[in-house]
């Protein structure tokens, strides 16, 4: 599950006014300019970054299926997501992640587990 009552706030100055800028996430109120795996740490309730990348993982972020810019955090276990780019937030259901290269992408009528990329593989 996302909190997404976290994803417009600003994890310094605890206020909501997130803005995306050229790949970072800019806070209009104290101009901190974050990076999105800072946000998505916050977002997913990850304490420690540090936890997940020792144990080979990384933190879960995508291309987004709407706008493309790889800003979209991924919730593996309800197949959430929300894009800091577009503001777009994928709900449960909405999303398949790919079997074959992982990335989360529209599920379409009859599909099974593809992303655009590899359904006429
Ligand atoms: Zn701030
Ligand atoms: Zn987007
Ligand atoms: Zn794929």
């Amino acid at each position: 599950m996302l909190d997404m009552s976290k994803v417009d706030l600003c994890p310094d100055c605890n206020k909501e006014g997130l803005t995306f800028d050229r790949g970072l996430v800019k806070c209009e109120h104290c101009k901190a300019k974050h990076k999105i795996e800072y946000l998505a740490e916050n977002v997913l309730g990850i304490s420690d970054e540090y936890e997940i990348v020792k144990d080979g993982g990384e933190l879960p972020i995508f291309d987004c299926p709407d706008c493309g810019v790889t800003a979209m955090v991924f919730d593996d276990g309800n197949y959430e997501g929300y894009c800091f780019c577009c503001e777009g937030h994928f709900e449960a259901g909405l999303l398949i992640k790919c079997s074959v290269c992982g990335t989360p992408d529209y599920k379409e009528d009859g599909m099974s587990s593809l992303c655009r990329n590899h359904q006429w593989a």
